[in-house]
């Protein structure tokens, strides 16, 4: 596997990130495609908007009351699992979790783990941790695998290769899987990489996935998938370990229904997705097949820290749909390598600071034209736009000052320029006196604006003061009435 040359640009990075996607005219023009595409399904699946007016309302209620009683429902969850024989662990950090994970599979010696797709796995990066370690990882969903053979990050939280052309993926297969000629016919690809992989399910130690609903009321927990892999590392394999983040879970099974429909619909367009998969135990006494063993990873990485403030809780909501992804202007002209993070896109702006720290994530929540069409789209109603506002804001507060949920990184936005000069203009605007005369002076040298005004003037007019005074038109006014 690729693990060791895994190619990464930092969120720090995202104005070059940005500039060098948006000079790459294939990459524009196949994220617009795909895009396209994807939005069109999914509004062939919601013809009533009534009907989805009044999904989203529920789906958001679940997802709020959920999060109103998360700490109580993970408490219930972990009792629950308990009792179905399922081992409950606890990760604050990404750290955490890997050294779990790793320590579960080095107790049976194992040294082979298959996975199902898990973006929170994406998050800790767990392949690279276990590479490390001597245990290989191998992504079996197949756009995972393809990014992991190109020893890349997924680009997409639903489609991680969709930045990849049939040509890239011929080449990738043809390179990396012993005895695979060189074609691209889909076909062929699909059966190759099939191939590929059904050895490894036989031969793994372990099988790790993710968790889309983890159910408080019955101890289930629930992946969502299309290619059957998800259910082949949960069940062949002797040990199944599930990682996710703590805000995946939900009061009870009917919660599930909307949900799930709400996912299947904005995500791929379909109405149900091939596999639905409910894990509630290891295997029983006389079943024939499934796990001996099941663990769950539970990860806060951030999470408490968007948890703790109100506003910023909704944030958890998200079923990672990635509809915000696929609507958005900027996404969809820069695509996903570009931000730097797990989740790129509207809800990788609002979550990864959380995760990363603003320190590390500033410039991303400013990445948006705040058009408001993730928002729109979102099918549990986040307010992504006021989320990117609240996290501007954060991001230029005084880092000294006391505030009641402080976020990490808090004022690593702050620009002493522009803090200057809005202070200036505090200044000349709260004081009468100097508002005239700034206004007076400014009108009598108009002529010499400058004609580049930084980034503004690339795709506008100079801004240029107007030739007389507001003051001075209401004076002229006020003497013509009076005529
Ligand atoms: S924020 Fe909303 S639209 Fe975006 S991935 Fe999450 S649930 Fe889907």
């Amino acid at each position: 596997m690729n693990e060791a040359t895994l190619t990464y640009y930092p969120s720090r990075d995202f104005k070059a990130n940005a500039r060098a996607a948006l000079a790459d005219s294939n990459l524009r023009q196949s994220f617009r495609g795909a895009m396209d595409f994807l939005m069109g399904k999914r509004a062939a699946q919601f013809p009533d908007a009534h009907e989805l007016a009044e999904l989203r309302k529920l789906g958001e209620s679940i997802r709020q009351k959920s999060l109103a009683r998360l700490p109580e429902l993970l408490e219930r969850l972990e009792a629950k699992l308990n009792e179905n024989g399922v081992t409950v662990h606890w990760a604050e950090t990404t750290e955490e979790a890997n050294a779990i994970i790793h320590g579960l599979i080095a107790a049976k010696g194992g040294k082979l783990a298959v996975k199902g797709k898990s973006m929170v796995s994406e998050e800790t990066e767990l392949n690279h941790y276990l590479e490390a370690r001597g245990v290989t990882a191998i992504e079996s969903d197949m756009g995972e695998y393809i990014v992991q053979l190109a020893g890349e990050k997924p680009s997409h939280i639903i489609m991680p290769a969709i930045h990849k052309t049939r040509a890239d993926i011929a080449k990738l297969f043809s390179e990396h899987i012993p005895d695979t000629p060189y074609t691209e016919d889909v076909d062929a690809l699909i059966q190759i990489g099939r191939q590929a992989l059904r050895q490894m399910y036989v031969t793994a130690d372990v099988g790790v996935s993710g968790v889309n609903f983890a159910i408080a009321e019955t101890g289930t927990l629930c992946l969502v998938e299309n290619e059957g892999n998800g259910r082949m590392c949960t069940t062949v394999p002797d040990m199944h370990i599930a990682i996710t983040g703590i805000e995946k879970v939900i009061e009870k099974l009917a919660d599930v229904v909307p949900l799930y429909s709400l996912l299947t619909r904005s995500a791929t367009g379909q109405p149900v997705t091939t596999y639905f998969n409910m894990i509630s135990s290891p295997r029983r006494e006389g079943e024939m097949d499934g796990p001996r063993e099941v663990h769950l990873v539970l990860l806060d990485n951030g999470r408490s820290q968007a948890y703790s403030d109100e506003q910023l809780r909704k944030t958890l909501q998200c079923i990672r749909c990635g509809a915000c992804m696929n609507h958005c202007p900027v996404y969809t002209r820069i695509g996903g390598h570009a931000y730097g993070t797990v989740y790129p896109g509207p809800i990788g702006q609002i979550i990864s600071p959380h995760m990363l720290g603003l320190e590390n994530t500033v410039d991303l929540p400013t990445a948006s034209s705040l058009c408001g069409a993730c928002g729109e789209v979102c099918p549990v109603k986040i307010p992504i736009p006021e989320m990117l506002m609240r996290l501007r804001e954060e991001s230029v507060r005084d880092p000294h000052e006391k505030v009641a949920h402080p976020l990490r990184g808090q004022g690593a936005g702050v620009d002493r320029e522009v803090k200057l000069a809005w202070r200036l203009w505090s200044g000349v605007y709260s004081k009468p006196g100097a508002y005239r005369f700034f206004g007076w002076a400014a009108t009598r040298l108009r002529g010499l604006t400058p004609r580049h005004q930084l980034g503004w003037t690339q795709n506008h007019v100079p801004m240029k003061p107007a030739p007389k005074t507001l003051h001075e038109l209401m004076r002229e006014r006020r003497k013509e009435t009076a005529r």
